[in-house]
């Protein structure tokens, strides 16, 4: 058994330079000591440091891989949109979008990230790797086709994805998208297709505005193929469990994929500035468990997951260790100081059952026999 671990030390020295995420500077809001940008590489420089300082990566295939290629992002990408983002990134960086701020070489750390997961995908379905996890940054699942969003500049699994169809390496996809935000672009893209399953669990109006509401179900040919589970702010290890339990297995046992991706954010965290719930990283060890097993039992255990968000210093590392430490049934463990202030900090059962029930109902709402219909 191998698994896959995807990294490159340039995707650590994209920046964001002096940017303000949430307040304006000026008139009352003095400048920020930090800069403003919570997406910095310490989140995910920190995450490999861990498993330096365990040895867990010791026992996982470590590559770099190289950027992708107009090829696979023109599949995703209008070549106008790359040609904007390959002159600004030239002549020093800029900002494309909203909240997307980059540096000179944007751009080529961009494709970069994006490679690092397509080749990931690309070696789990070659059956060179078990399954695999690629730490790109910068993230890519708020990235449309034309529309670079929240930190994210290239939509990397969405490249991914294309470049195995593209290859006929995989006829089915599902992506399971458990960062703390919609996974709007991934949804975006594949809207109005069946052969990429999209589902996103999120805190319910978080990031973007007025986007992942459990109505939306993709459209065309594609309807009935997305599928949002927005969760109540608060909610936190039982009710993530709840929805993969009720929604997101349910649907990847209907579905039948070729391969499972996994838009891998940690900002669900209990002490993450970017949302207000309160998962840990028994939560993202758990769902891992929970992905890995019905991969194995669906598509022979063909598993990714691409790193997107997790804004915490602290509890990343130690949240992306424990998902590494199922994906490669490694025995190592490292210990995460945070779970005992997590655990304490669980919603009562009385909130629970409510969040129960409010999963159940987006539950009852989904016609699973659907995903099997054009199998
Ligand atoms: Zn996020």
């Amino acid at each position: 058994m191998t698994t896959g671990f995807w990294w490159d030390e340039r995707c650590f020295w994209h920046t964001g330079g002096n940017y303000t995420f949430l307040l304006p500077v000026g008139g009352l809001v003095q400048p920020l000591a930090s800069g403003g940008l919570p997406e910095s590489p310490e989140t995910k420089r920190r995450l490999k440091n861990l498993l330096e300082a365990t040895g867990l990566i010791g026992e996982l295939a470590v590559s770099s891989a190289p950027p992708a290629s107009d090829d696979d992002l023109l599949r995703v990408h209008p070549a106008d949109y790359l040609e904007r983002f390959r002159e600004m990134s030239a002549a020093g960086g800029g900002e494309l979008g909203e909240r997307t701020p980059f540096g000179p070489g944007g751009y080529d750390i961009a494709a970069l990230s994006a490679g690092l997961a397509k080749e990931a995908v690309l070696a789990v379905l070659d059956g060179r790797q078990t399954n695999a996890y690629a730490l790109s940054r910068p993230p890519g699942h708020h990235c449309t086709r034309d529309t670079p969003m929240g930190f994210c500049l290239l939509a990397n699994i969405a490249i991914a994805v294309e470049a195995a169809l593209g290859a006929g390496k995989a006829k089915r996809v599902a992506v399971v998208d458990w960062d703390v935000h919609h996974g709007n672009g991934t949804e975006a893209i594949f809207y109005d297709r069946p052969d990429v399953l999209t589902i996103s669990l999120h805190q319910d109006r978080n990031y973007p505005l007025n986007s992942g509401g459990a109505d939306d179900r993709g459209e065309g040919g594609g309807e009935g193929f997305n599928v949002n589970v927005p969760l109540a702010p608060g909610a936190g290890h039982e009710a993530y469990l709840h929805a993969m339990e009720r929604i997101v297995l349910p649907a990847l046992d209907a579905y039948r994929p070729d391969i499972v991706i996994v838009a891998c954010g940690y900002d669900a965290s209990g002490v993450d500035p970017l949302s207000r719930m309160l998962a840990s990283s028994k939560t993202f060890a758990r769902m891992a468990q929970m992905v890995k097993e019905r991969a194995e039992a669906l598509c022979g255990g063909r598993l990714v997951l691409v790193h997107e968000g997790g804004y915490s210093e602290a509890h990343v590392p130690f949240c992306g260790h424990a998902v590494l430490e199922v994906l490669s049934g490694s025995a190592i463990h490292a210990e995460d100081p945070l779970t005992r202030r997590l655990d304490g900090q669980q919603p009562s059962e009385r909130l629970n059952a409510v969040y129960r029930g409010m999963i159940d109902e987006m539950a009852g709402a989904i016609d699973f026999r659907r995903f099997a219909a054009d199998a």
